[in-house]
C-alpha cells in the first residue's frame, strides 16, 4: 500500500527547533520559531487561561458532545471582538468554531471549493508558507499577487492592486488582517480603504487570516481593515485565531467566520459549514474555546486577558522600537506590526549567523521579534546588520 509513497521534505521551520536545541551556547538566540516570548524567554500560560481553566476543573459536568459547529457561545463571543458592535449584530454573518486558524483556513477553502463556479483565491506573495497547501489542498485554483518588496521593505500596493483588476466576481483575495506573517508589513488604513473599493466595485470576496488580533497595535486597530473590507463586501470569510492572542497554540482554537447576502442565505451558509466540518474533524476539539468562552465570560479575567494582551503588545513595540534606533537601516522595523519582520539578508548570511553568533532564523530572514530580550537585541542588531547588503 505504501510502496508508491513518496518521503516528504522536513519542515525547515520545526528543524530549527532541532538546531537551537542542539546548539550549547549561551548566547544563542531563537528567532525562528512563531511563538510569543517573554523577557525571560518562556512562553508562559497566560494568568487569564490558567483563572479559566480552573475554573472550567471545578465547574464543567459534562465531556458530551457538542456538535459541528463546537462552541456556540464562544464563537458568539468572538464576533464583536472581529467585526465590533454594529458587525456582531449582523445576522448575515455566521460563525463556526475550528481547530485553530488553520481549521478555519481549511473549512473557508472547503466550502469555496463546494460552491462551485470555479472562484479563485489571490494570495499575496510571499505569504505564510501555509497557506497555498491549506486552501490549495481543497481544490481551489490560486493566484499570485505581489505583496511586498523584501529588498525595499516595502507592500508593493500598486501592483497588488493591479493584480486584482484580473479577478472576476467572486473571486476571493487573502489578506492577512493584521501582523502580516512572514514580513510584519501591513496595509495602511487608506490602503485597506482603496481594496474596499475595489472589492465594492469588482464584486470581489475578501478572505481574511486575522491570527494575530491585538499584537499589532492593539485589539480596535488590528481589526480595522478587516471590518472595512467586510462592510464593503456583499459576501466575506474571515479565518480568526485565539491561538496566539490568548496563547492557546496546542489546544487549537479559532473561528470561521462568513458573511453571506443575506440572514437567509447565512443559514445555508451555517448548514455547509456544518456539514463540511463533518467531514474533516466532525467536532473541533473544546478545552481551548471553553478557556476562552469562560475568560470573557467572567468580567475580572476578561480584564486580565486585555492587560496581558497589552504586555504582550507593548513588549514587541519596544523591541521594534530599539531595534529602529539602533541603525537607519533597521528603521522600517518600528512601522511594522507583530511578532514577525523580514531582514534583507541573503539566504547564505541566515545560515552563517547561526554559525557565529548562534542566531537562528527562517532561511527567508523572516525573525521573530518576540524571540529577542532587552539583554540581546544590541548582539542581534549589530550581527544583523553587519550582513546586511549597502
Ligand atoms: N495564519 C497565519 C498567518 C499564521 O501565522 C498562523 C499561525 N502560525 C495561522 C494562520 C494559524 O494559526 P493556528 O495555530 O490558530 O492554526
Amino acid at each position: 500500500l505504501f510502496d508508491r509513497l513518496e518521503a516528504q521534505p522536513s519542515d525547515s521551520l520545526l528543524a530549527l527547533i532541532g538546531l537551537v536545541k542542539a546548539d550549547t551556547r549561551p548566547e544563542k538566540i531563537d528567532v525562528g520559531v512563531g511563538v510569543y516570548r517573554d523577557a525571560a524567554g518562556g512562553t508562559p500560560i497566560l494568568r487569564c487561561v490558567k483563572a479559566a481553566e480552573k475554573i472550567l476543573l471545578e465547574t464543567q459536568e459534562t465531556k458530551a458532545y457538542l456538535g459541528s459547529e463546537g462552541d456556540a457561545r464562544f464563537t458568539e463571543l468572538i464576533k464583536p471582538i472581529v467585526f465590533g458592535g454594529q458587525g456582531a449584530r449582523d445576522d448575515r454573518i455566521v460563525g463556526v468554531q475550528t481547530p485553530g486558524g488553520c481549521g478555519a483556513l481549511r473549512l473557508g477553502a472547503e466550502l469555496i471549493r463546494a460552491s462551485g463556479g470555479g472562484a479563485r483565491v489571490f494570495v499575496g506573495q510571499p505569504t505564510w508558507p501555509n497557506h497555498n497547501p491549506l486552501i490549495g489542498a481543497a481544490g481551489v485554483e490560486m493566484v499570485d499577487y505581489p505583496y511586498y518588496d523584501k529588498a525595499s521593505h516595502t507592500v508593493l500596493f500598486d501592483r497588488m492592486m493591479g493584480a486584482l483588476e484580473e479577478a472576476r466576481p467572486g473571486d476571493l483575495v487573502l489578506v492577512h488582517g493584521c501582523c502580516h506573517n512572514p514580513t510584519g508589513a501591513d496595509l495602511s488604513l487608506n490602503q485597506w480603504r482603496e481594496l474596499a473599493d475595489l472589492i465594492a466595485a469588482r464584486g470581489i470576496v475578501p478572505f481574511v487570516d486575522l491570527a494575530y488580533q491585538g499584537l499589532g497595535n492593539g485589539l480596535e486597530d488590528d481589526a480595522a481593515g478587516t471590518r472595512l473590507v467586510v462592510e464593503a463586501a456583499e459576501q466575506a470569510l474571515v479565518a480568526q485565531s485565539c491561538d496566539k492572542n490568548f496563547g492557546l497554540y496546542r489546544e487549537r482554537t479559532g473561528a470561521l467566520f462568513v458573511k453571506a447576502s443575506s440572514g437567509e442565505q447565512a443559514n445555508v451558509v451555517f448548514g455547509n459549514l456544518i456539514g463540511l466540518a463533518r467531514t474533516m474533524w466532525s467536532m473541533p476539539p473544546d478545552h481551548g474555546a471553553a478557556i476562552v468562552r469562560t475568560v470573557l465570560e467572567t468580567p475580572e479575567l476578561e480584564a486580565d486577558w486585555r492587560a496581558e494582551l497589552k504586555e504582550m503588545l507593548a513588549r514587541i513595540r519596544s523591541l521594534r522600537a530599539r531595534l529602529a534606533t539602533f541603525d537607519p537601516r533597521l528603521a522600517y522595523i518600528d512601522e511594522q506590526n507583530g511578532m514577525f519582520s523580514m531582514l534583507p539578508l541573503s539566504p547564505e548570511a541566515v545560515v552563517e549567523l547561526r554559525a557565529s553568533h548562534g542566531i537562528y532564523m527562517a532561511n527567508s530572514g523572516r525573525f521573530n521579534v518576540a524571540g529577542l530580550s532587552d539583554d540581546n537585541v544590541d548582539y542581534f542588531a549589530r550581527a544583523v546588520v553587519e550582513r546586511l547588503p549597502e
